[in-house]
């Protein structure tokens, strides 16, 4: 699911071989940007403009900026950067791969934009974000971040008291189901041929949980453009306004395939991410992810504070590095071969 959020403006990237580049322009890449460029390091944020969050009205279970519209807490980011002399650039990296080293041996990267502009980077922040993969039924996908929800932290609140049905897509929609039943009485679980055991459904049962096991056809949409229920294969409509899934989440790599990251499988099937450090660290000299891209569960408080962490390792790897150049242009240590 990718929604576009609305025209950022483009500034031009510099020519010379900038600090660090950032792949992203969300929570996560933005912070990292933030804290490179107020340690007055050169910083290029590339953004597409596609945000996980885009179809929502708004960020919850943000302290301080509860309520605010996502466009617009990415415009204040984007403004941020700029303060301290960053620069942003509305685009796509098409490709990023590492480049040959300086001639004082340091670091360096070479990231393409689509339309073909290259920018020269000591060191990259990959901060790409998450796509989610919803279950293949009919008349589903149009409802994404409105009457269709995946996470009771970010808009539970907004649905309580709804008539919500959660579509499973494994046994672990059993927890989803009870994270939902806090927030509404009225709860139906479609199992859609998912394991639900008897210890389960004797619980569900305790929580008035109602289980539908009959297959479902389609969701059902209203003229005016709500979800109105679920059919199920046999005809029947149970009323729905709300429908819950857990998506799959796919970290995004369009562009980042030269950099040659590790990548990995959660463990119960349900994503695939960066692998990375808690610092973002990679095992990639140079490479940094942060936010969605290797936390898939990370909201956007936690992407932000992935981000900054990062943001604020590469400026210690680049002072490291600064030293070293500074050392060998003291003539008392010799340039790495
Ligand atoms: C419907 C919905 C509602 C949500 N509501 C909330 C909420 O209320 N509260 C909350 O805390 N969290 C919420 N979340 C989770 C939130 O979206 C994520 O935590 C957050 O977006 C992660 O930030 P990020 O910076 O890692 O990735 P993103 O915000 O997804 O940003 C990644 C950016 O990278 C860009 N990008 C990707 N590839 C490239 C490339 N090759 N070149 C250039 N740019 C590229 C994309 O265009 C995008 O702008 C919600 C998620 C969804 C799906």
């Amino acid at each position: 699911m990718t929604v576009t959020t609305p025209a950022q403006t483009t500034d031009t990237p510099v020519g010379e071989t900038v600090d660090a580049v950032v792949i992203g322009g969300g929570a996560a890449g933005l912070n990292g940007a933030l804290m490179l460029a107020r340690s007055r390091r050169r910083v290029v944020v590339v953004d597409g403009g596609t945000p996980r969050n885009a179809p929502a009205e708004a960020v919850h279970g943000l302290l301080g900026l509860e309520g605010t519209a996502p466009a617009l807490l990415y415009e204040r980011g984007r403004e941020e950067v700029r303060r301290y002399g960053g620069v942003v650039v509305a685009g796509e990296v098409a490709t990023a791969e590492p480049a040959a080293s300086s001639a004082d041996g340091d670091l360096r990267f070479t990231v393409t934009l689509a339309g073909g502009r290259t920018l020269t980077a000591r060191r990259v922040l990959v901060a790409t974000g998450l796509r989610d993969v919803l279950p293949d039924v009919p008349g589903l996908a149009q409802h994404w971040g409105h009457d269709l929800v995946h996470c009771p932290y970010c808009h539970g609140w907004e649905v309580r008291d709804e008539p919500i049905g959660v579509l499973a897509v494994g046994p672990a929609s059993a927890h989803h189901a009870l994270l939902f039943r806090q927030l509404t009485d009225d709860l139906v679980y479609f199992a859609r041929g998912t394991d639900l055991d008897e210890d389960t459904r004797a619980r569900f049962a305790a929580r008035h949980i109602r289980v539908v096991d009959t297959p479902v056809a389609e969701v059902v949409t209203s003229d005016g453009g709500r979800i109105a229920g679920v059919r199920l294969v046999d005809g029947r409509v149970v009323a729905r306004s709300v429908l819950a899934v857990a998506t799959t989440m796919r970290a995004r790599t369009e562009g980042v395939d030269g950099l040659k990251l590790p990548m990995e499988d959660l463990s119960d099937g349900r994503g695939r991410r960066f692998a990375a450090g808690p610092s973002g660290a990679t095992d990639v000299p140079g490479v940094w992810v942060a936010g969605n891209a290797t936390d898939l569960t990370a909201q956007v408080g936690a992407a932000a504070a992935a981000g900054a962490l990062a943001g604020a390792h590469i400026n210690a790897a680049l002072a490291t590095a600064d030293t070293d150049a500074a050392l060998v242009a003291a003539g008392s240590r010799t340039a790495p071969a």
